[in-house]
């Protein structure tokens, strides 16, 4: 299997959200990628701009940043349907994807539905997301730095400036032969830009003391909330019934928490979110993972708060 490193660059309205086409609120300008094999060896490099066709102005930011105009790009711009179709066929058909951050392939597949461009990226889709694993080798696994301050801070040569897709493709490459592979190539990404289509296509993944749950989509909010399998209390590890030991409780930021006990795993706390579609679809992304005393403390008074919360809001109603 080859990893693919995937970098792009994109654009977005100059004059506002007001002028932003919902479809496309990013229009990709530049797909850099590099292909390495599964020793980490370089096979070839990809590099093409776009032909903006959407936004025809730069936004301000863009423009500093790429230090490219939209002259430029129209004259050495290819339309994105060739750009794209050339790329998805570069690809092959054996490989993942490794990017800087999370919403590269996201943005990636909205330009692919505008343009009505067939892809069909494994479900679940999964991927690498080296900021994260760079965190979890060098970091604490929960702080996300720059590309620049990665390269920086572990010594490699500045051959190119960034923020152009090509380079900073380039850079996520130097930054994967870096890492501690064997010890983090468990942790995966996926990518919910398509969600699980059934329940049968629903996405469970363990990474040992945690788990991650991706459900089906639902027509509202509430219906995504009070499903069965969002709400289950069943143990990732033996899946065996677990005891309830404070049930799912939401609160005013939208999580939904809950406090469990596996007679034979120990203690498991749950929370999950509600998120939307771009289609307007709600779906449900739950984590368990196993917790402790401390763990559980902070549960019980995240639980207080609410009720006091809730109590206060009564009070000031009743009070209208
Ligand atoms: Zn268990």
């Amino acid at each position: 299997m080859n990893y693919i490193v995937l970098d792009l660059e994109w654009n977005q309205s100059a004059d506002g959200k007001i002028c932003s086409n919902n479809r496309i609120p990013f229009e990709i300008i530049q797909i850099g990628a590099v292909k390495l094999d599964e020793n980490f060896n370089e096979i070839c490099q990809f590099d093409r701009y776009v032909r903006p066709a959407v936004y025809l102005k730069l936004h301000k930011k863009v423009e500093e940043l790429l230090n490219v105009t939209i002259e430029e790009l129209s004259e050495i711009g290819y339309d994105f349907c060739e750009v794209a179709h050339d790329f998805l066929e570069w690809c092959g058909d054996d490989y993942i994807f490794c990017t800087w951050g999370q919403t590269d392939l996201t943005e990636l597949q909205r330009n692919l539905d505008y343009y009505k461009i067939d892809y069909n990226f494994p479900m679940p889709f999964l991927f690498y997301d080296l900021q994260k694993l760079y965190s979890l080798c060098f970091q604490d696994g929960k702080s996300r730095i720059t590309l620049k301050h990665a390269i920086e801070a572990l010594g490699m040569d500045e051959l190119w400036g960034y923020h152009s897709a090509g380079s900073d493709a380039r850079y996520t490459a130097q930054i994967l032969k870096q890492l501690d592979f064997e010890r983090v190539k468990g942790f995966y990404s996926v990518d919910t830009h398509v969600i699980p289509q059934n329940k049968k296509q629903e996405i469970y993944l363990d990474f040992g003391n945690y788990q991650k749950y991706v459900s089906r989509g639902f027509p509202d909010r509430e219906a995504a909330a009070s499903d069965r399998e969002v709400r289950a209390c069943r143990c990732f590890k033996c899946g065996k019934p677990m005891k309830r030991l404070i049930k799912w409780f939401s609160t005013n930021n939208k999580s939904n928490y809950g406090l469990f006990l596996c007679q034979e795993h120990g203690m498991i706390k749950g929370r999950f979110r509600i998120k939307s579609t771009d289609d307007g679809i709600y779906y449900a992304v739950r984590i368990f993972k196993f917790t402790d005393e401390d763990g559980a403390k902070k549960i019980k008074q995240r639980q207080q708060k609410e009720k006091e919360h809730r109590r206060m809001m009564r009070k000031k109603e009743s009070q209208l």
